[in-house]
């Protein structure tokens, strides 16, 4: 079966103790709109997640055709991390696009992908990427794009769900604090 994620992360680092409220707050954000509700049959395989799509998770997405499977999908869940973690694209995966001129950061984002995203993750150190185009260089998370590696903390996933709606992205980006980024994963 193939699988989704799309991933709302912090990049800017915060202590443990100031990730956790955040992801507390907007948790609570979700929870009041009923985008999420907690999860009453957790299974490992099935419904392994905390929480699960609550009674208004309509309002959270675009309108599709998604609609009538999305709440027998398994694993539906989101899933609130508040330790830095790395958020992968997996199948997705492509590097991201420059600020000024779009052209994809290919070689900077290729070439020592391992160094880069192992001094990341043990270090917190954000990679800088410098465009070949146009000249312009910028810390990884600047660059423009969904389906390229970040790291950071506190995060959100959502788990298989339809797109969510813009001004909910934003939202949840906004209570996450400073610079944040989004993954979407394919698996
Ligand atoms: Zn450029």
């Amino acid at each position: 079966m193939s699988e989704h994620s799309v991933t709302v992360v912090r990049l800017d680092r915060i202590d443990e103790a100031a990730a956790a409220f955040a992801l507390d707050v907007a948790r609570r954000w979700m929870l009041d709109r009923a985008i999420i509700t907690v999860n009453t049959k957790t299974d490992e395989l099935w419904h392994p997640s905390v929480w699960v799509p609550g009674a208004e998770f309509a309002d959270a997405v675009e309108p599709g055709p998604w609609l009538s499977g999305f709440l027998t999908t398994a694993n539906n869940g989101v899933d609130f991390t508040a330790a830095c973690d790395a958020f992968h694209p997996a199948g997705n995966d492509e590097p991201p696009a420059c600020r000024q001129c779009s052209t994809p950061a290919e070689g900077a984002y290729e070439e020592a992908y391992g160094d880069w995203a192992t001094r990341w993750f043990e270090h917190r150190i954000e990679p800088v990427f410098t465009c070949r185009a146009c000249g312009w260089s910028g810390p990884a998370g600047d660059w423009i794009g969904e389906f390229s590696l970040l790291i950071g903390a506190p995060a959100i996933t959502f788990n298989n769900w339809p797109n969510l709606r813009a001004d909910v992205t934003n939202a949840l980006r906004d209570l996450l604090g400073g610079r944040t980024g989004v993954v979407r994963c394919h698996l």
